[in-house]
Parts: C-alpha cells; structure tokens; sequence
C-alpha cells in the first residue's frame, strides 16, 4: 500500500546535504571535547546514523527512550521514559539528537533530566524543526530544517509506528482518525 503521503516536503538529497552541513558545525565545535551523542528512540535512529558518520571526531554514541505521540498527530505533552540512557555522561559534553521539535516539551523534559546528570555541557540537535508550534523556550544550537506547521513522516518519523523507513519527508495533509476502541 503507498503511503498517504501528500507531498514530499525533504528529498533524500537535500537531508544527506542538511545532515553533512550539521557534521561540519558540530565538528568543528566539538574539537578536543569528549563528545557523546544521546539519540531519542525511536525517531531520531536514520538521523543519528547518519549525522554520527558526518562528524568526524572520535565519539560515542547513546540511547534514550521517550514516549511520543502514541498513536495520535497532537502532542499530549507528557513525556515517559520507555528506555532509560544507557551511557554515562557526568562531565562529558553531551549533544542530545532529536528527530522534531515541535512544542518543545520532550526536549525540555530531556535538558532538565540529563542536566541532573552533571554533564560537562549540554546541547541539542533537532534534524526538524516547528518554531510556530513552540510552547516552552529550549536552546536549540543546532537544526538541519525548519519546517512550517504540517505533520510530517520518513526518515526515522512515524505515524503509528509506521512509515518511519521512508527515505524522504513527507506530509500527511490529515491523519487519519484513530480505529474506535474494539471488544
Ligand atoms: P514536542 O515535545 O516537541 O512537541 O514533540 C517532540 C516529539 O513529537 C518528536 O520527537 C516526535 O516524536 C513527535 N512529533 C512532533 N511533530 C511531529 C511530526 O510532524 N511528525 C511525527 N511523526 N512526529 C512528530
């Protein structure tokens, strides 16, 4: 089956050239640091391999899991904790990656959670972003796109866990309404 995508918003050219553009900033800012990437499961997965290979600097490389949208396109604004990090990062210089930042919740929730950490530094990279859907201020240094106000899925994106191995961005004009409770 397609998918009910409307219009294809990023070109898998144009995220490979975003995502290199990235690798050259963060490389040369993060020269001499001991850097470790955080990725946020399961959206930021593509992103993360692929922006991991543009810097080149030695690194490592750790996981966080966080609740999304579940099977809606509205953020509920709760986050939980589905997969705790699996990297020690007190007195590293930590740069959280995101797939989205759209009311800026999830990325909120994450700088004060690894903060508590004790990190050297702490910053984030968000492959997309959504500035007209803002609700809390985060810093937000490094970001390949920004995007306007659609719901988008490819590359690490998902609606109801799907379509996330699309090579593109895409936009879903109108989800589609979620199937009546069963039983
Ligand atoms: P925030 O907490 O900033 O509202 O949302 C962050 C999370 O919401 C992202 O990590 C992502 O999982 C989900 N999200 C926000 N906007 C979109 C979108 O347009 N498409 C998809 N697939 N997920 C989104």
């Amino acid at each position: 089956m397609a998918p009910p995508v409307s219009r294809i918003l990023i070109s898998p050219e144009a995220l490979q050239a975003g995502v290199a553009r990235l690798g050259r900033q963060i490389t040369s800012d993060y020269r001499e640091r001991d850097l470790v990437l955080v990725g946020i499961l399961k959206g930021a997965l593509f992103f993360l391999a692929d922006l991991a290979r543009a810097v080149s600097l030695p690194l490592e490389i750790g996981f966080i899991g966080l609740s999304s949208y579940g099977a809606s396109t509205e953020t509920s604004g709760a986050v939980r904790i589905t997969h705790p990090l699996d990297t020690r990062i007190e007195g590293r210089d930590v740069l959280i990656v995101e797939d989205i930042v759209d009311s800026g919740l999830t990325l909120d929730h994450l700088l004060r959670l690894l903060s508590a950490q004790r990190p050297r530094s702490l910053n984030a990279c968000a492959l997309l972003h959504k500035p007209t859907r803002r609700r809390v201020s985060v810093p937000l240094p490094y970001v390949g796109f920004t995007i306007e106000d659609v719901f988008v899925v490819g590359y690490g994106l998902d609606l109801d866990q799907k379509y996330r191995n699309l090579p593109y961005i895409g936009v879903i004009e109108k989800a589609p309404p979620s199937p009546p409770p069963s039983g």
